[in-house]
């Protein structure tokens, strides 16, 4: 008898990005799929890592994060989302953002519970959700929008809900949550026990003006909320696989719970740099600004291909439509345009639990001018 594992994730295979980047590197296409950053980060970061390094900053800081840098956190808060969040019982630094989901699910969830996410979403939730034994209620965000349908989302509730997922700016999409939607969740939640896992990592890669309405604005969203960031995508460093969880101090005890038996604590350099490196607010200020640069020159280069943009408002990201080209798969195309054409993107519907096929691919705009181009010049053959 050989010991045989019973899958906790039986329909799982690799992650879509995972996928896609290896094919990128096989056929030696340029990789507009996962996303993340092709330029240097700002270099005044893995500096003042290396002098902490040097400093002797290299044992373990408190399990719950270096206090300074969850000092930072809490100031940059107050002075974005005009909320307090207490350093010592309701900042949590995690080694990223999906490790802040992953333990706020488990610290939640039991089994047969239903959590509420809305389709496309980021890989990550749905799994996070089964491990626990729960039940993601998957709810299609409106064609071409993305936008939240009310309506459909009220007649999902159940007694059995214990969660809302919500992601602004939204990946893959760059949708982002309005001042209608957010009235919708607090009426929704009103008077539950439904909690909202809310995940903020674009927070700053919002464009057009937009303003980005974090669940910490409404206190009667952030008394039931988990709220997970990632400054990987604040400091374009996405491999520092560094973040945070922020929730009221009763939730964060939970949570706290399951880290201090998991990574327990994070890399001490990283958040003595981080610490530091926040008191220069304009280094997250102006990421928008650039990224909604990238966005536009982007979209002004496809504007010559056959491709059609839908409109995106945050995050690293814009979904184009290929209606015009083909009626293949998503996936199929995908391929094809990595195997053929030496680009790779993302094909939404691995987004979807539901099979879905809406001809619509993901580009990752989080690239230097010059792989923009070179991308966009291939794309004019197809
Ligand atoms: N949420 C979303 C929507 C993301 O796109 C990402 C980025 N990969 C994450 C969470 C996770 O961030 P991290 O790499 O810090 O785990
Ligand atoms: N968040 C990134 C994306 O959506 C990828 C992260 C990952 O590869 N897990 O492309």
């Amino acid at each position: 008898m050989h010991p045989t594992i019973q899958s906790k994730l039986p329909n799982a295979g690799t992650t879509i990005f995972t996928i896609m980047s290896s094919l990128a590197v096989e056929h030696n296409a340029i990789n507009l799929g996962q996303g993340f950053p092709d330029f240097e980060m700002n270099q005044a970061l893995p500096e003042l890592v290396s002098k902490a390094m040097a400093d002797g900053h290299n044992q373990y800081v408190h399990m719950n994060g270096l206090p300074l840098l969850r000092e930072r956190i809490s100031e940059k808060v107050k002075k974005l989302y005009n909320t307090d969040v207490h350093p010592a019982d309701e900042i949590t630094i995690t080694p990223g953002g999906t490790y802040a989901l992953y333990t706020a699910f488990t610290a939640i969830l039991q089994p047969g519970d239903e959590v509420i996410v809305f389709e496309p979403a980021y890989d990550c939730y749905i799994p996070q959700i089964e491990l626990s034994g729960a039940v993601a209620v998957t709810i299609p965000l409106k064609a071409g929008s993305y936008k939240i349908d009310h309506e459909l989302t009220r007649s999902k509730i159940t007694a059995k809900t214990k969660a809302i997922l919500i992601n602004s700016p939204h990946n893959p999409s760059g949708a982002v949550l309005e001042e209608d939607d957010m009235e919708f969740l607090q009426e929704i939640v009103s008077g539950t026990g439904i909690f909202i896992i809310s995940d903020e990592v674009y927070e700053h890669l919002i464009f057009d003006g937009k303003k980005h309405l974090s669940v910490m604005l409404y206190p009667e969203l952030y008394e039931r909320s988990f709220v997970t960031f990632s400054f990987g995508k604040v400091y374009n460093c996405t491999g520092w696989k560094t973040g945070y969880c922020i929730a009221p101090p009763m939730l964060t005890k939970e949570f706290r719970k399951i880290h201090q038996f998991n990574a327990f604590t994070v890399f001490s350099p990283v958040q003595y740099a981080l610490a530091a490196f926040l008191e220069n607010e304009n280094e997250y200020l102006n990421l928008g600004k650039m990224l909604q640069q990238k966005r536009d020159y982007f979209k002004e280069l496809m504007a010559k291909t056959r491709f059609e943009p839908i409109p995106s408002y945050g995050s690293y990201f814009q979904i184009y439509s290929y209606k015009n080209i083909s009626e293949e798969k998503e996936y199929d195309m995908a391929v094809r345009l990595v195997k053929e054409f030496g680009v790779a993107t993302i094909p939404v519907s691995a987004l979807y639990k539901t099979p879905t096929n809406n001809q619509v691919l993901r580009f990752c705009f989080s690239k230097k001018e010059s792989t923009l181009a070179a991308a966009a010049e291939k794309l004019l053959d197809v």
